[in-house]
């Protein structure tokens, strides 16, 4: 499992979820390209500790992701695997 970053992140880019990631798995910020961040499905430890600092609630554990969110899951596995 890991935690995923759904459209509500879409141009916030807010970033309270790097600060408290304890292994640095969450990328994009500073990539001018990418409209959301990206979590690291390969690094995430499943702590749980980005998801209740989203301002906007945007964070979900892959298996909790409400159904209109689903489509952001795979994104983020095709972000790492192109990188
Ligand atoms: Fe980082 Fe923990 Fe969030 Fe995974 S669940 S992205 S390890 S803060």
């Amino acid at each position: 499992m890991t935690y995923i970053v759904a459209e509500p992140c879409v141009d916030i880019k807010d970033g309270a979820c790097i600060d408290v990631c304890p292994v640095d798995c969450i990328y994009g910020l500073d990539d001018a390209d990418e409209r959301i961040v990206w979590i690291s499905p390969d690094e995430c430890i499943d702590c749980a500790a980005c998801e209740p600092v989203c301002p906007v609630t945007a964070i979900f554990a892959e298996e909790d992701t409400p159904d209109q969110y689903k489509d952001w899951i795979q994104p983020h596995y095709d972000y790492f695997n192109d990188k």
